[in-house]
């Protein structure tokens, strides 16, 4: 994947995407495998905004049981067999235990009944049905579980996570790219080109160079999540559709229980989740009204305070000493008229500006999950091909992504032989990489010193610098430390390694010092923000 501005203004493609998280992805890659001739803009880089700060479950979703949102849970476990197919290097099937309380019969009555009705809707899927386990199972199995108050049992079931939706969002991009798709990051859409009231293209500016640029396209989408209605803005639409941004955030957290717990919340009675991921768990998520600045999304002392409580009425040994980091993201809903937010539904809409705008050449999406990506993407080309007025099929169902498939224990095992680096390098590389591992080993074979770690105590080799900067179109420290490596995600969010991929970066990329120290502090300042919650930080 190449970053080139060079042809922008030389043709007029078929598709201009704006918006380089999970949805714009998923759309440029659909595209690109019917044929046409796309481009994606991302303003920073692809899964930085929402994407990113997701729970990570590909799932039906057992809480939509209860907003009675029976076909979108239908759908999305579809597509969860679906994801499982296609990315099996990225998304895992994940056990959940739900603890029973002696002091609410009707509750358990109630998971009884959700969790048959989550497996009916299930049917023909590949992950095992429900179980009930009895009080020792559930110790058995969780034996973090001893402190809960009152506990009688659990149930089980099955999902699936995604514990790295960074590149599941990154992969779409590279099957893009692997069709002859135009991918930028750091290219923000700037204003449109119009003929009259139809969009004919748009201006964009590559936010690393600070030049301007134009590009005509016959369709664009509006893919930009929560930042959707500042692109309404520059079509000057008359009026706003009903967007209704919620704030959710996680904690990140020592590492509380070995198995996905689902809890319920003693306040308010919502769901939330105890989940491995990494050496740490996460916790989350909350759920409300936002109508801040969006570019400083944060996690405050009471989102924070919300979660410790409740995870303390389980857990009453947990402190909020225990927190490593926080995360905070937007969910772009469509606005139902919904009163309490976490009621608000998760299925997407797609807008047709020329049927309700009389805005022809624009088209919105609002709302949807990461689990729906795929269908999302595939309902929005159905739509382009229509008013393009051609017929071309949908493959994405059944194509696999880039890294597909998952390597076996013993083709790593003799990768590790074969290439003298320790299993657990080759084990963790596997698991960001999938297949394209030999892609980053390549390196390797080239320079046997990036086969060296970039600091001692991460898994992380030089390789996957040099692979990020020529491959993936990694062009920040931040790029790489959240989105191309896990090295930003591990519970230090590798501070005392931000130094060692600048110096590599600069190298590869030609930053002066200046560029580089403003590298550093970039990262400095957004691990900041995710210890802003913290009694005294600034
Ligand atoms: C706390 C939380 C937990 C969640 N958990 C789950 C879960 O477990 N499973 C699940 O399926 N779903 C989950 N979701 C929902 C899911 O994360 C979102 O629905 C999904 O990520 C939205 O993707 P998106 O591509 O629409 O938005 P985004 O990921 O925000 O992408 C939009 C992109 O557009 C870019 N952009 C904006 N303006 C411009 C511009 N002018 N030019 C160029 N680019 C621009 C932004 O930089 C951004 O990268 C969760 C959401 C939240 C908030």
């Amino acid at each position: 994947m190449k970053r080139y501005f060079g042809d922008l203004d030389q043709k007029t493609y078929d598709l201009i995407v704006i918006g380089g998280g999970i949805i714009g992805t998923g759309i440029v890659r659909d595209a690109a495998l019917r044929g046409f001739d796309t481009l994606l803009i991302e303003k920073e880089d692809f899964a930085c905004g929402t994407t990113s700060s997701s729970t990570r479950l590909i799932h039906g979703g057992l809480r939509y049981l209860r907003t009675l949102e029976f076909k979108l849970v239908w759908q999305d476990l579809h597509e969860r067999e679906v994801l499982l197919h296609i990315a099996p290097h990225l998304v895992d099937r994940f056990r959940f235990v739900i603890p029973l309380l002696r002091s609410k019969p009707l509750s358990r009555i109630s998971l009884s009944f959700g969790l048959w009705l989550y497996d009916v809707l299930a049917l023909g899927k590949s992950l095992p049905s429900r179980k009930y386990l009895s009080f020792k199972k559930t110790l058995d199995l969780e034996p973090a579980l001893a402190s809960v108050p009152d506990l009688v049992g659990s149930y089980l079931f099955y999902d699936c996570q995604a514990r790295y939706m960074e590149r599941l969002c990154l992969e779409n991009a590279l099957g893009a790219a692997e069709k002859n798709a135009c991918i930028l990051n750091h290219a923000e859409a700037t204003g449109f080109l119009l003929d009259g009231s139809a969009v004919k293209g748009i201006k964009l500016r590559d936010n690393i160079t600070g030049h301007d640029y134009v590009a005509r396209g016959r369709m664009v989408i509006n893919a930009a999540g929560p930042g959707a209605n500042l692109i309404w803005n520059k079509v000057n639409l008359s009026h706003q559709y009903n967007l209704r941004r919620t704030k959710g955030i996680h904690l990140v957290t020592r590492k509380l229980t070995n198995q996905a717990v689902v809890l319920f919340a003693k306040s308010d009675g919502r769901l939330f989740f105890i989940i491995p991921w990494n050496d740490c768990s996460l916790i989350g998520t909350t759920d409300t009204d936002y109508s801040g600045d969006l570019d400083s999304v944060n996690a405050d002392n009471s989102d924070v305070d919300y979660l410790v409580s409740e995870t303390r009425n389980y857990f009453p040994q947990f402190n909020p000493d225990d927190i490593y980091y926080t995360m905070a993201g937007l969910r772009p809903l469509v606005a139902t008229g919904e009163k309490k937010e976490s009621n608000t539904s998760r299925a997407h809409k797609l807008i047709d500006h020329e049927q309700k705008d009389g805005v022809p050449g624009l088209i919105s999406i609002l709302g949807g999950k990461i689990t729906a990506y795929r269908a999302i993407a595939e309902e929005t080309v159905d739509l382009v091909c229509k008013k393009l007025m051609v017929k071309l099929p949908c493959t994405t169902a059944l194509t696999p992504l880039p890294g597909y498939p998952a390597i076996g224990q013993d083709d790593l095992l003799k990768i590790s032989q074969a290439k003298g680096l320790p299993l657990e390098t080759i084990n963790y590389l596997a698991g960001i990489y999938g297949s394209r591992l030999a892609s980053v080993l390549a390196y390797v074979n080239e320079d046997s010193g990036l086969s060296r770690r970039i600091r001692s105590g991460y898994p992380d080799i030089r390789a996957q610098i040099k692979h990020a900067v020529t491959e993936e179109e990694g062009l920040t420290v931040n790029d790489f430390l959240l989105r191309r490596s896990t090295l930003g995600l591990s519970s230090s969010q590798g501070q005392d390694a931000v130094e060692s991929v600048a110096h590599e970066m600069a190298l590869l990329l030609g930053w002066d010092n200046q560029e580089k120290q403003k590298q550093i502090q970039d990262y400095r300042n957004l691990v900041a923000v995710s210890q802003k919650f913290r009694k005294g930080a600034v």
